[in-house]
């Protein structure tokens, strides 16, 4: 059975607190998930200001595949908004719990209903297609909850919403009143969950499960507080997991990751690592015993193959590393060390781990290279020492120190900030070894105060055509810049030495 997506990355999504897109940026968005394959779109709330106007109607111009949907309180001036956008979909929604009548809607039931019933009405009148959304539904009186579901059905409402606004529900009562809600109005139901308590993308199967046709969700499970249900858990859990009933969505899950990385840096919101499905370390391996488990086969420690969803397993070594995944790893760069060697080098990286220090591709290889005697993989390169300053009416100034293959090289420049100072400093230095270029550089922050983490993302290119990247997440953009620039031009130097080693043979 086919399940529907409807998207609100750019309506709940951008009431992610700390969160703001330009209109160019929301179609930008808008096209993403047009290509996902998601049925419908929540473009905005068009009453909200100038700029939403802006960007609803350039994407209601835009040609897409998806329907577009816009935002409406059950008022006339908010449905107009949405019709001087070229919306024909509108979401309109008016609060039905006892909490919301009293402290912020100050209307009795019976008011809350007529407002209902008119807006449903309007919207009919000027040729819209009507979402219904009782607003805190599962806060709301069960009872009074079936009559407005019912009576909006009767004055002409297409589909009906059911929020879990503050993801209060369970899925045992959230599937409870679907079923009422199916009932009551024998129109298709939608569920949109909430994920105060980590529950929003159960909630929403277990709302599909009941007889839901539809799920609202956003990209990464953006949204206001905790978020809402995400999209690719939902889709994966729905297309994956075992369930009585088969379910199908338009989504192409190959796209998955790409665009949960597109929306992460637009938005500035960077994704957990422990996130599922889209999270960095999703599909990455650690341990000894699941190395060597996912290496004879991949389903022992992996629900599905990640390129499912456009993604790759990576292995890294640790404290918990075995020999199979730690010789893998290796053998993708043509080292292959014997029993002993092996020992000797699977010692030494536990020792680093140990010491709670990560070990990256580079660095092992560097272990492997000394075990092994092959002098030329040593060369690595290793900040030593560092300083900036910065202000105004002076120049970005950096100091950088490098130890290179045991010598220690320093150089100074200036740039136009110190990230660029610092970097140019970098490649004064390493330009004599290697001339790396800087070909992207990508800063995303978690939205915040002053202390906000901050992940700097650099691809780096050779003049004969190697190019490596290099992520590293730090509180301070300077270092972690000056980090993530050191990491990419290790792994750059070390492919060059790789590909001559491997010529040279
Ligand atoms: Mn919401």
């Amino acid at each position: 059975m086919k399940v529907r997506i409807f998207d609100t990355t750019l309506r709940d999504g951008e009431q992610s607190p700390g969160v703001a897109l330009s209109p160019e940026q929301k179609l930008l968005i808008a096209k993403k998930l047009d290509k996902l394959g998601v049925d419908a779109i929540e473009a905005g709330f068009p009453v909200v200001s100038e700029g939403e106007k802006k960007a609803i109607r350039m994407i209601t111009d835009a040609n897409l595949s998806s329907e577009i949907c816009g935002l409406a309180r059950t008022s006339k001036k908010d449905i107009d908004a949405a019709v001087d956008c070229g919306l024909k979909y509108i979401h309109a929604f008016i609060a039905t719990s006892d909490i919301h009548l009293e402290h912020k809607l100050h209307l009795t039931r019976d008011e809350v209903l007529s407002k209902a019933i008119e807006a449903v009405e309007y919207g009919k009148s000027r040729g819209l297609q009507v979402e219904f959304s009782a607003e805190d539904a599962t806060r709301s009186d069960r009872e009074f909850l079936k009559k407005v579901f019912g009576e909006v059905a009767k004055a002409g409402a297409d589909r009906i919403d059911i929020p879990d606004t503050v993801g209060y529900s369970t899925p045992q009562y959230i599937a409870e009143i679907t079923k009422d809600a199916i009932a009551a109005s024998k129109l298709p139901v939608s569920v949109h969950c909430h994920n105060d308590f980590g529950l929003a993308v159960a909630n929403a199967i277990s709302g599909i499960q009941a007889g839901a046709q539809c799920a609202h969700v956003t990209i990464n499970g953006i949204g206001e507080r905790a978020g809402n249900a995400s999209l690719e858990e939902l889709v994966m859990a729905l297309q994956c997991l075992q369930f009585d009933k088969k379910w199908e969505t338009n989504i192409n899950t190959k796209l998955l990751y790409e665009t949960s990385r597109y929306i992460s840096n637009l938005v500035g919101m960077p994704v957990q690592p422990n996130k599922a499905i889209v999270g960095e370390n999703a599909f990455g391996h650690e341990s000894g015993i699941h190395t060597h488990g996912v290496l004879s086969n991949p389903l022992t420690y992996e629900p599905i193959n990640p390129e499912l969803v456009g993604r790759k397993r990576w292995f890294q070594v640790g404290k918990h590393a075995g020999a199979h995944g730690m010789n893998a790893m290796l053998k993708e760069y043509g080292i292959e060390p014997d029993k002993e060697q092996t020992q000797i080098i699977l010692e030494k990286v536990k020792r680093l781990g140990d010491q709670g220090k990560q070990v990256t591709d580079v660095e092992l290889l560097s272990i492997a290279s000394e075990i092994l005697g092959e002098r030329g993989i040593k060369r690595i390169v290793q900040l030593t020492g560092f300083s900036v300053s910065t202000g105004i009416g002076t120049m970005p100034y950096a100091f950088v120190k490098l130890n290179i293959d045991g010598k220690e090289i320093f150089a100074t420049d200036y740039g136009v900030g110190p990230v660029d100072a610092s970097l140019n400093a970098i490649q004064k230095i390493t330009g004599k070894i290697a001339e790396v270029r800087i070909k992207e550089y990508g800063l995303a922050s978690i939205a915040g105060g002053s202390n906000a983490l901050c992940e700097v993302t650099i691809k780096v290119e050779d003049p004969f055509g190697n190019m490596a990247s290099a992520k590293s997440i730090g509180e301070d953009i300077v270092t972690t810049s000056v980090q993530a620039m050191i990491d990419g031009i290790n792994r750059i130097m070390l492919k060059k030495m790789l590909k001559e080693k491997k010529v040279g043979n």
